[in-house]
C-alpha cells in the first residue's frame, strides 16, 4: 500500500457537509430574551452569508470558486499511512493520519479563515477582528484576509504575546495588526486591566475585545476560529477528502481520533462519517482534550456565554464557565472554556466519546511520532495521537487489525519551547481541580 494517499486537485469536494441537516442542534439564545437569536442580532458582528450558514439545515453547501482557488494552494491534503509508528508499537492495527500541517499557516484553521474572509469581503467589509491564543488562529486569519486584500486586527492573549513572539511575527508578516489582550484599545480591555493588572489574559477576554472593536466600527466585522456551526461546516472539507481517500484504497475506518480545543478540526474530520454511524455502520469516534481544560469530560452541558464579557449569544455546550482562566503551567494548547454545540450534542448522545490526557503523556506521543513518522506535530494534535496510540495498543492485546485514523491538525514548529520543556523533563502534569470546576460552573449564565 502507498505511504500517502493523494487526491487529485479536480477530485476535491465541491460542497461542504452540514451536520445540522442530520442532527438537531440546540439554537443559540439571545442573552437578554433567552429566545433563539435572530439574524438581525448578529448583523453587527458577522457577514450575512455566515449568519445564514450558522442556522442552515441544508445538507450540502457549495464552496465558492474564489475559496476553492485559495484552498488549492495546499489542498487536497495528503492522507498518510503511519507504518513506522505501527511497527514501533508492534500493533496489527493500521494507522492513518490526515495531515493538515501543509497549509501556509501550518494548521487546519485556514479552511474556515479563507471562507470567512471571502464572504466578508464580498459583502464590503474591509477589516476583520479576532482573538488568538497561541497564535494559530490569528495567523490563519492574517493569511486569509491578505488573500482578499482586507485588513486584520488580532487580539492576542497577553501571556502568549509575550511567550510566543514567532507567531506574532508571522501575523505581522502577513500584514495584521497584533495587540496584546487585555489592551487599551477597548473599554472592556481597560476595565480588565484596572481590575486585574497582572492577568495573563484569556481567550474569553480577547474575544470580548475583538467583538467590541467590530461592533464599534462600521467597516469591521468579527471572525471566530472554532466552536460555531459555520466554522465546523467549513472544516468538513477535511472529512470529505478523507472519505474519498479511503474509498480510493477500498477501506473504511473503524476509529477516528482527534483533539478538541473548540471542536472544529475533529468535527471537520468526523462529521462526514456520522450519518453512516447513525445508519448502523460500526465506527467509533474518540476526541481528546487536556486534563488541564477538561471541558467535555468534566464540564456541565448547559447554555453559557462564549466570552468573559457575556456579549455573545448563549450556546448550549459542555462548559467550564465563561470565567475560566487556564493554568499558566499548561503548555499543551486547547484552552477554551466551551466547545462546539454540534460536537457537544453528539458527545451527549454518546455518538462521540471524549477522553482527557495529561501533558507529559501527550508530549511522549508527539515525541514517538517525530521519531517514527518524522513530523513534529502541534501539542494540540498530539492529544488526538495519544488516543490513537492507546487504541493501537489495545489492538495489540486483542489481535484486532483495526483501521485507526487520526486528524493531524498541524505542525509544531512554533511550539518548540514546549518541546524543550518536555525534552528536559520540566513539564508538569496538571489536572484542573474539581472544586474550581464546581466554582466556575456556579457563575454560568
Ligand atoms: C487551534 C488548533 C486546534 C484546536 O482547535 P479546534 O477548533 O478544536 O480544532 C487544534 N490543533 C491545532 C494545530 C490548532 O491550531
Amino acid at each position: 500500500m502507498e505511504r500517502k494517499i493523494i487526491l487529485d486537485e479536480n477530485e476535491m469536494p465541491k460542497k461542504w457537509y452540514n451536520i445540522q441537516a442530520d442532527v438537531e442542534i440546540p439554537p443559540h439564545l439571545h442573552p437578554a430574551t433567552k429566545e433563539p437569536v435572530k439574524a438581525e442580532d448578529m448583523k453587527p458582528i458577522f457577514a450575512e452569508e455566515i449568519i445564514k450558514q450558522e442556522a442552515s439545515k441544508e445538507r450540502w453547501i457549495p464552496i465558492p470558486d474564489e475559496v476553492m482557488d485559495i484552498y488549492r494552494i495546499w489542498r487536497p491534503t495528503p492522507l498518510y499511512r503511519a507504518e513506522n509508528l505501527e511497527k514501533y508499537l508492534k500493533t496489527p492495527a493500521k494507522i492513518f493520519f490526515k495531515w493538515e500541517g501543509v497549509s501556509p499557516p501550518g494548521s487546519h484553521k485556514p479552511n474556515t479563515a479563507v471562507a470567512q474572509a471571502y464572504y466578508n469581503s464580498r459583502e464590503g467589509v474591509e477589516r476583520l477582528t479576532t482573538e488568538t491564543g497561541a497564535g494559530q488562529w490569528g495567523s490563519a486569519l492574517a493569511f486569509a484576509t491578505k488573500m482578499f486584500d482586507m485588513r486584520c486586527t488580532v487580539y492576542m492573549v497577553k501571556c502568549s504575546y509575550e511567550q510566543k513572539p514567532y507567531r506574532r511575527v508571522l501575523m505581522q508578516t502577513w500584514g495584521a495588526d497584533v495587540v496584546a489582550s487585555p489592551s487599551e484599545r477597548t473599554d472592556f480591555g481597560k476595565k480588565v486591566k484596572e481590575e486585574m493588572p497582572s492577568t495573563p489574559g484569556s481567550l474569553g477576554i480577547a474575544i470580548s475585545e475583538a467583538i467590541e472593536d467590530a461592533v464599534k466600527n462600521d467597516d469591521t466585522k468579527y471572525s471566530l476560529g472554532s466552536v460555531l456551526n459555520h466554522v465546523v461546516l467549513h472544516q468538513s472539507i477535511i472529512g470529505l477528502e478523507m472519505k474519498k481517500q479511503f474509498e480510493m484504497i477500498d477501506i473504511y475506518p473503524d476509529i477516528i481520533c482527534g483533539c478538541v480545543g473548540g471542536g472544529s478540526n475533529f468535527s471537520g474530520g468526523a462529521f462526514p462519517f456520522v450519518p453512516d454511524k447513525m445508519k448502523g455502520k460500526e465506527i467509533k469516534f474518540i476526541d481528546a482534550e487536556p486534563t488541564a481544560c477538561p471541558t467535555l469530560t468534566k464540564g456541565l452541558y448547559t447554555y453559557d456565554f462564549g466570552d468573559t464579557a457575556k456579549q455573545t449569544p448563549l450556546l448550549k455546550m459542555y462548559t467550564l464557565g465563561h470565567d475560566f482562566i487556564p493554568p499558566a503551567i499548561h503548555a499543551g494548547g486547547l484552552r477554551y472554556h466551551g466547545d462546539a454545540p454540534s460536537l457537544c450534542k453528539l458527545v451527549e448522545s454518546n455518538i462521540i466519546e471524549a477522553r482527557a490526557y495529561h501533558q507529559n503523556e501527550v508530549f511522549e506521543s508527539a515525541s514517538i511520532f517525530a521519531r517514527t513518522e518524522g513530523f513534529v506535530i502541534a501539542p494540540e494534535s498530539a492529544h488526538g495521537l495519544k488516543a490513537v496510540i492507546d487504541e493501537a495498543i489495545k489492538c495489540k492485546e486483542t489481535g484486532e487489525e483495526k483501521i485507526i485514523c487520526f486528524v493531524n491538525s498541524g505542525h509544531g514548529h512554533f511550539d518548540l519551547s514546549s518541546y524543550d520543556l518536555y525534552n528536559n523533563g520540566m513539564l508538569q502534569d496538571y489536572e484542573y481541580p474539581e472544586e474550581l470546576i464546581r466554582e466556575a460552573i456556579k457563575n454560568i449564565a
